[in-house]
């Protein structure tokens, strides 16, 4: 017979080198498109060194038709990315540590956050010529796998969720809205949500294709598509493995987030916060942005309740996670506003600590030769009488 030892990932708290950990916050430029060079757009965003950002406002001069550049403003993040950086790139430096972090069954999570059309979905999921974040993870998942094949046996299982006008979807199985309720020890989980169980990147890359056609559309923006909907990839990772006599299985989880367009919703300011709220403009990113300042700003009590964002984020953003936020921005002198709104909140993120890595390990082990012994003297004893 076996004992069945469970380890308490809340009490088994490794934090990293003895400290609380960051969120690491990384920015990218997205190419200017066509359209906005017809309209005589001007770059008023520019990344360097790797690492900063430098935002200028710009006006017309007196004689309308030139551009003269006001005031700038700089900024450091954990990763600038400019213009020509590719997907791979974007990728190596942003997740790459988060899926080894997974295989080594601890929770970790990317979200992409910024205004309608700066490139979140291009960033998340890509194009099937050129996948994003999601299928590259996928992809580097299964070759890691491979690699530890001779280790033990492991299995990875995805769901594909929507929270859209605070109902929560299953987009790889539409259909009914699904309930949050709270597991002891996985988190905040959509209950029925379908697991599919992936062998390979290909096949999950038209998966989510299918998944993202099932992204709820604005009726009163048909060509915006999904401005308004969370999309969020969740990455089980199972591993067991026997050590001597015991029997070790890991679990790690990676979610991967495509924020609704923050443009609509996000307030610098307590007044515009309030109208907003009550105009009931995308509760679930207002929340959002709630649950940053109060993370960082240290309150005691984080709102993470007010929206189902925020629930299904919760040990993103305040639990024993890895996260890596990529904000998202247009180049475009024309979505100056949105993109200083989406740096202000970037380097807001950069303060919020979590609270460092947890492994969620079991180990099962045999009965103790002691334990043995014990047993073997009962019968002894029973047959005596
Ligand atoms: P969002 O999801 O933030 O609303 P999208 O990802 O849909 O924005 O991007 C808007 C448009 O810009 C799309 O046509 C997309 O293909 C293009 N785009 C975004 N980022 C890039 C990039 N880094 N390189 C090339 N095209 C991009
Ligand atoms: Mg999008």
């Amino acid at each position: 017979p076996r004992k069945k030892l469970t380890l308490d990932p809340t009490q088994e708290c490794t934090p990293n080198k003895g400290h609380s950990d960051r969120i690491r916050v990384y920015v990218r430029i997205r190419p200017i498109s066509k359209k906005e060079k017809e309209v005589g757009a001007r770059c008023c965003v520019k990344a360097a060194n790797g690492k900063e950002i430098y935002l200028t406002e710009m006006a017309l001069e007196s004689d309308y038709l030139r551009l003269k550049r006001l005031k700038g403003r700089y900024f450091i993040f954990d990763g600038a990315f400019p213009e020509n950086t590719n997907q791979e790139e974007v990728y190596r430096t942003s997740t790459e540590q988060l899926v080894e972090a997974v295989l080594e069954g601890k929770n970790s999570s990317v979200f992409c956050y910024g205004a309608t059309g700066a490139g979140k979905t291009f960033t998340m999921l890509g194009t099937m010529k050129d996948p994003g974040v999601m299928v590259l993870a996928l992809k580097d998942l299964f070759a890691k796998l491979k690699q530890r094949s001779s280790e033990g046996e492991h299995s990875v299982r995805l769901s594909y969720l929507e929270v859209y006008n605070e109902t929560v979807r299953d987009l790889l199985s539409p259909g009914r809205a699904l309930v949050l309720r709270e597991d002891l020890k996985q988190g905040i989980v959509a209950a029925g949500l379908t697991q599919y169980k992936a062998c390979s990147a290909d096949e999950v890359m038209a998966l989510l294709q299918q998944g993202n056609q099932n992204r709820t559309t604005e009726p009163t923006r048909l060509n915006e598509t999904s401005s308004r909907s969370h999309a969020i990839l969740q990455i089980f990772v199972e591993y067991s493995a026997r050590v001597g006599v015991s029997l070790v299985s890991r679990t790690g989880k990676l979610s991967l987030i495509d924020l609704a367009g923050s443009e609509r919703a996000i307030a610098t300011d307590q007044r515009t916060l309030r109208s907003l709220e009550g105009a009931n403009i995308n509760r679930s990113l207002l929340a959002l942005s709630s649950c940053i300042s109060a993370l960082v700003e240290g309150k005691k009590h984080i709102p993470f309740r007010n929206s189902k964002l925020t629930q299904l984020l919760k040990d993103s953003l305040g639990g024993s996670c890895q996260t890596a936020m990529i904000a998202n921005i247009s180049p475009s002198n024309m979505s100056f506003g949105e993109t200083q709104n989406t740096l202000y909140w970037a380097d807001r993120a950069k303060e919020i600590r979590t609270k460092g890595c947890v492994t969620n390990e079991e180990i099962q082990v045999p009965e103790s030769g002691c334990e043995q012994l014990q047993l073997l003297l009962e019968v002894q004893k029973e047959n005596h009488q």
